[in-house]
């Protein structure tokens, strides 16, 4: 008998306001065999949203319940405010289809993520700067003055994660970072073909890449320059 294939999960994070849903439909329109995980949160309903679509809107009540019957992967209080959690049953769902599992989840929902998969492949999302930010959350025109106040104080502290993400998708123009999204979603799916061996040498090509090796190149620079005389050999 064939054993199911563990799905790929792939988190998908950003300051709110950033693009992420804008990218995440694109996505799920270019790539196939790809579930959303639709969380449930007890947060009211934004424009159009619908329950079961963008969300499952759950009361307080209803989430603790399902915290009890240890009902989610994780879950998290975001803004200080609500709830919103990931359902353990989409990633047996995802798993039965032999598909891969889409997380748009916060930085506190992708560490408790990273914890129980680590294969995890996560993606942070950032704007342009924070000027353009303030003004997609504003076009949005969905969020009273008060909570886009508070995504935007929000969003500082959450940009400072960047690093605990294996990519980082700056959201300029849109077509270009759909076509980056599906570029990484793809290339991860390939990832999952090669043998641990291939994989491995895959990896180690890739950390010497220039991008790669940054951080750790200015030190080494740094050591070569601004030497007083009689330190030169
Ligand atoms: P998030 O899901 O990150 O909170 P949204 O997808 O709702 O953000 O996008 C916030 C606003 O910015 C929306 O009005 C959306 O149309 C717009 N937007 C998203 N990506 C871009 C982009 N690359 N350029 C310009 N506007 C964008
Ligand atoms: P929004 O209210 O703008 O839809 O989402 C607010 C934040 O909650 C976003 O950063 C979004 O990624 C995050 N979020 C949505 N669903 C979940 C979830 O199931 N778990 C966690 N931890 N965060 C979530």
């Amino acid at each position: 008998m064939n054993a199911l294939r563990k799905p790929i999960v792939y988190i998908i994070s950003a300051p709110s306001g950033s693009g992420k849903s804008t990218l995440v439909n694109e996505l799920l329109k270019l790539v196939p065999n790809l579930d959303f995980s639709i969380s449930y949160t007890t947060r009211a309903p934004r424009g159009s949203e619908q329950n079961g679509k963008e969300y499952y809107f759950v009361s307080r009540e209803e989430f603790e319940q399902m915290i009890r019957e240890d009902e989610f992967l994780e879950y998290a209080t975001v803004f200080g405010k609500s709830y919103y959690g990931t359902a353990r049953r989409f990633v047996r769902e995802a798993e039965q289809k032999g598909h891969n599992l889409l997380l748009d989840i916060d930085v506190q929902g992708a560490e408790q993520i990273k914890e129980k998969c680590p294969d995890a492949v996560s993606i942070f999302v950032l704007p342009p700067d924070r000027k353009t930010l303030e003004w997609r959350l504003r076009k949005r025109s969905e969020d009273a003055e008060e909570t886009i106040e508070r995504r935007l104080l929000a969003a500082s502290r959450e940009i400072e994660n960047y690093d605990k993400y294996n990519y980082i998708l700056i959201n300029d123009d849109l077509k270009d970072s759909v076509e980056s999204l599906t570029a990484i979603v793809l290339f991860e799916r390939l990832r999952g073909t090669l043998s641990a061996g291939e994989m491995k040498i895959m990896d180690l090509a890739d950390q010497c890449r220039l991008t790669g090796v940054g951080k750790r190149l200015r030190p080494i620079l740094d050591s070569f320059r601004n030497l007083p005389t009689a330190a030169q050999p």
